[in-house]
């Protein structure tokens, strides 16, 4: 990748490239949109946007790239950055894995042997890493969550309520894995509480560009491009990093890593978050679904941009930059 001040990103081709993007895939109708919650049923299915933020502080958008939705589970990156904060490496370890499950996101299995949950990017593993998070009672930690966001993102953010309810109400699966976690000794809070903020942190309101500034954060050793403000330590940006490359696309992370090869975490929402280390952030919001969560043209839009850009990480042969 080498040093950045060594990479000539050349902007001028981001406009072009997200406009042709945009209109080869938006006639893509693929997928189906999350039902299982059924607030999200209600998206429209047609809105469609891309946006890269650089660690320099440019933003490229193109499409619905204002239209705000609930983040989902791009939520769980961040959270595991908090509760890494928190508690630091060695402790979160022994509370949640790095390992890839191969399964659904929403598996309800944990590691044989030490009954944690697999990692931090699936239900289970970011149910664990939400009760986790410090705070003297259910606002405190909601709060320190928000100020999280506010800081990843450079404004407020807020839960919506509809969907945060929505979750609540119809999350029998996620309740059964919380208390097979409460079962085996994983979760010492309250489970009620702890799925309480993790609903809260999956429905809190964001949009494309959001996603895109969120992801240049990370790729910015952790300091927002736009604001300058540091969202989270630097010194684990490469354990965040670690588990999305591996775990952020559920069971088709290694198809991922093998044609995309840049970290990445995609929500039920349809959104999508991409980071490549020391240049940018790319956010990509379409609804549509495919069957194991990811949305049909994000994927798509992603496989593309790191071929048009040569983003691969393990890409010896493109140029040196883009
Ligand atoms: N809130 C959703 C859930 O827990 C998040 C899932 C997702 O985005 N993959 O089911």
């Amino acid at each position: 990748m080498g040093n950045p001040e060594d990479l000539e990103i050349v902007p001028s081709s981001f406009p072009e490239v997200l406009k042709d993007l945009h209109s080869q895939y938006k006639s893509l109708e693929e997928g189906v949109v999350a039902n299982y919650i059924p607030e999200l049923a209600k998206v429209n299915p047609n809105l469609f946007s891309i946006c890269i933020a650089t660690v320099d502080g440019q933003i490229y958008e193109v499409g619905d790239y204002q239209q705000l939705f609930t983040i989902q589970s791009i939520s769980k990156v961040f959270v595991y950055g908090q509760a890494l904060e928190d508690h630091g490496r060695d402790y979160i370890l022994t509370r949640v894995g790095v390992e890839p499950t191969g399964e659904a996101f929403n598996a309800i299995i944990l590691d044989e042997q030490s009954k944690r949950p697999y990692n931090p990017m699936v239900n289970a593993g970011a149910i664990a890493t939400t009760s986790l998070i410090k705070g003297s009672g259910p606002t405190e930690r909601l709060n320190r969550l928000l100020d999280m966001y506010r800081r990843y993102i450079g404004r407020d953010v807020f839960v919506d309520i509809s969907v945060f309810t929505s979750e609540r109400s119809t999350g029998h699966r996620n309740r059964a894995t919380a208390h097979l976690m409460l079962n085996f000794g994983m979760i010492d809070q309250n489970i009620e509480e702890a799925l309480d903020l993790y609903f809260q942190q999956c429905s809190v309101m964001v949009n494309c560009r959001d996603l895109a500034v969120m992801a240049a954060t990370l790729a910015n050793k952790g300091i927002n491009p736009i604001t300058k403000e540091k969202a989270v330590d630097n010194r684990y940006i490469k354990d965040i990093l670690s588990v999305m490359y591996t775990c952020g696309m559920y069971n088709f992370a290694g198809e991922w890593a093998y044609n995309v090869g840049i970290p990445a975490k995609s929500g039920v929402c349809g959104g999508i978050i991409a980071v490549v280390p020391n240049q940018m952030g790319i956010g990509v919001f379409s609804p549509l679904l495919d069957v194991r969560g990811n949305s049909v043209r994000g994927v798509k839009v992603c496989e593309q941009l790191s071929q048009r850009l040569g983003l691969h990480l393990f890409d010896c042969s493109r140029q040196e930059g883009i």
